[in-house]
Order: structure tokens, then C-alpha cells, then sequence
């Protein structure tokens, strides 16, 4: 399908990028690496009168790790985070879950600002920074404010960034010790999007499980933090930690697609979580040895 015209403006400034925003209304879309928009837009998914460049807007840069937080600019390609020393130092998960995003072509343009916006329920930065309960910085050009990473995402490609905001940066707080992690993934093909994935971080004591926290994406509307295992788990040992069953499916509600039945997914999501929660453990035991 041909897209349809549309006016082009790169915006020098994230205050000028906003300014625009409001001046296109609803119907304004930032372009950041284009790697989803362009494709929604090609499908006749989206018709954005105005695109609005922001893929060289500097103070969307920079990745750091400052006093144990690491901050990680919105215009971060995947490849910066993939090849990134502080982000396999700070976090582990992160380093991982980025292998997983798409193919090698992707991850050269694709942006970290633009996988949080876009808000694919399959999409694995999302599901890790909510494991890692990150902090989203937001400008609106006027004033700036902070959302959390939980609860950010509404629904399918639906967020709580308003109609003239920006994402200007993610912070996480750094790996503490004692903490190990654990991602698993399974796709149709290497490069799709997840079917279903599972992101774990486990804090223990003698092996005790002291906090867990433990997140799924690929199945609902949006990646989903399993609160009901979460305290469940809490006093277990490895071998007797809760099934998975009945927690998950408290907590996640599937749908069928075309493709694969809610029901397969469910059981596939309680094997990888079985899985990404025993990695995490087995990292955390040996962080605490
Ligand atoms: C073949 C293929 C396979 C893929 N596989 C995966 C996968 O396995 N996992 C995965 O997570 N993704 C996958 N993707 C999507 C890819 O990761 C996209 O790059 C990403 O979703 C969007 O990032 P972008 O920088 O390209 O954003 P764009 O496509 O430029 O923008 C996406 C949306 O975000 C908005 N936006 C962008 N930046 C900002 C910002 N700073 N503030 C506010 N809004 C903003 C845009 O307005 C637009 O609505 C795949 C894409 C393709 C084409």
C-alpha cells in the first residue's frame, strides 16, 4: 500500500519537537528510527498528516552509569544498549533481553524510546524495565515529569505519554547485590516477535527466596508483572517454589490469535517461567556463596 502525503519537519530541539506536536494535534507522529511507525504507516495502520524527525535531537542521547543509576537516552539504538560495558555491569537483564529484539538490522535503528512508545504487548524493553521497576523522564517542552514503567503502557500501542509529550530518557536503578536475573523467549521464527517472554530478578538468603519479582509479555495487551507468584514465591527454596499455573493465569489474561491458542501460550509462559525464575536464583545463590 502507497502512504499518503505528509508533511516532514526534524526538530533541532525536544522543546521545539513538543511545540510541533501540539501544532499537528493528533495527527503528528514522532519519528524516531521508524522501524515501527514506517511499517504501520506502509500497512495503512497509521496516517500521520506530519512526521516529526527526532532521531538527531541530542539531549535524547547518552547512556550512563552514574552513582549506581544508569540513565539511557530515548534516541539509544538497541545496538549502544547491546554493546554497552555499563548496561551488562548495571543490568544484566537488559544486556540480556536486547539479543531477543528483532534481527541485527533492526536493532542498528530501532530506538529505546521508540519500543517504549510504540507499546508492542510483545516487545521485550518494556517487560524488562518493568521488572526492573525503571523511571520514565518525559517532556512536554514546558515542564518535564517522571512515570513509572509499570503501569506505563495502557493497552496495545497505548501509553500514558500524552498527545504533546516525549520520551526523553529511561533510568534504572543499577544490579544490587545479591540479585540475579533470568530472561527466557520463545518466537515462531528467530528475529519475530515474541510469542510469548519472561523476564525474573530473585533476591535470596541461604537459598531462601527473599524478593522476586516476575514479569510476562506476548500474552494480553501489555507485558504483565505476575504480582500473585511474586508474594507466593517469597520462603521458598528452588524445589518447592509455587507452580506457576494457577498464579500466572490469575494474572494474565490471554487471547487467542490467529495463530496460537491462549491455552498453548499460558502453558508455554509457565515453562519459561519455571525457567527465567530458576536462572535467576541459581545467579543470586551464587552472587551470595
Ligand atoms: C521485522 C521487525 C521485527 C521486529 N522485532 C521486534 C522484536 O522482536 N521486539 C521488539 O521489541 N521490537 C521489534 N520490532 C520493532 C522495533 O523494535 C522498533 O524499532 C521499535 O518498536 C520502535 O522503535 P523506533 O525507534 O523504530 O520507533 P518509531 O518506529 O520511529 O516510532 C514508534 C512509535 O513510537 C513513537 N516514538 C518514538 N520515539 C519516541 C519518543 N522519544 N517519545 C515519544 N514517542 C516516541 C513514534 O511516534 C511512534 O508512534 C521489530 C520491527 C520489525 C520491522
Amino acid at each position: 500500500m502507497m502512504a499518503g502525503p505528509f508533511a516532514y519537519r526534524r526538530a533541532e530541539t525536544s522543546q521545539q519537537a513538543c511545540e510541533l506536536l501540539r501544532e499537528f494535534g493528533e495527527d503528528g507522529k514522532l519519528l524516531a528510527g521508524g522501524q515501527s511507525l514506517i511499517p504501520m504507516i506502509n500497512l495503512g495502520l497509521a496516517q500521520p498528516s506530519a512526521l516529526i524527525d527526532i532521531s538527531r535531537l541530542r539531549e535524547l542521547d547518552g547512556l550512563e552509569l552514574r552513582d549506581g543509576l544508569l540513565r539511557i537516552g530515548a534516541a539509544i539504538r538497541y545496538r549502544a544498549l547491546e554493546q554497552s560495558g555499563d548496561v551488562r555491569k548495571a543490568a544484566p537483564l537488559v544486556a540480556e533481553a536486547i539479543r531477543y529484539v528483532g534481527n541485527q538490522r533492526i536493532r542498528n535503528v530501532g530506538t529505546v524510546g521508540g519500543s517504549i512508545a510504540h507499546a508492542d504487548p510483545a516487545a521485550e524493553l518494556p517487560l524488562v524495565f518493568s521488572v526492573l521497576e525503571a523511571t520514565y523522564e518525559v517532556t512536554n517542552g514546558r515542564s518535564q515529569r517522571s512515570i513509572s514503567a509499570i503501569g506505563f503502557a495502557q493497552s496495545r500501542y497505548s501509553t500514558l505519554l500524552a498527545e504533546d509529550e516525549l520520551l526523553v530518557a529511561v533510568k534504572l536503578p543499577g544490579a544490587e547485590p545479591g540479585w540475579g536475573w533470568g530472561f527466557q523467549e520463545i518466537a515462531r521464527n528467530a528475529g519475530a516477535f515474541a510469542m510469548v517472554a519472561v523476564a525474573a530478578l530473585v533476591r535470596t538468603n541461604g537459598g531462601v527466596v527473599q524478593e522476586l519479582r516476575l514479569g510476562v509479555a506476548g500474552i494480553g495487551d501489555r507485558a504483565i508483572r505476575c504480582r500473585r507468584y511474586e508474594t507466593a514465591a517469597v520462603g521458598s527454596q528452588l524445589d518447592d517454589l509455587p507452580e506457576g499455573s494457577p498464579f500466572l493465569i490469575d494474572d494474565l489474561v490471554a487471547a487467542d490469535d490467529p495463530l496460537t491458542p491462549a491455552t498453548y501460550r499460558l502453558r508455554v509462559a509457565n515453562v519459561l517461567a519455571r525457567r527465567a525464575v530458576t536462572d535467576a536464583w541459581r545467579r543470586s545463590t551464587a552472587a551470595v556463596s
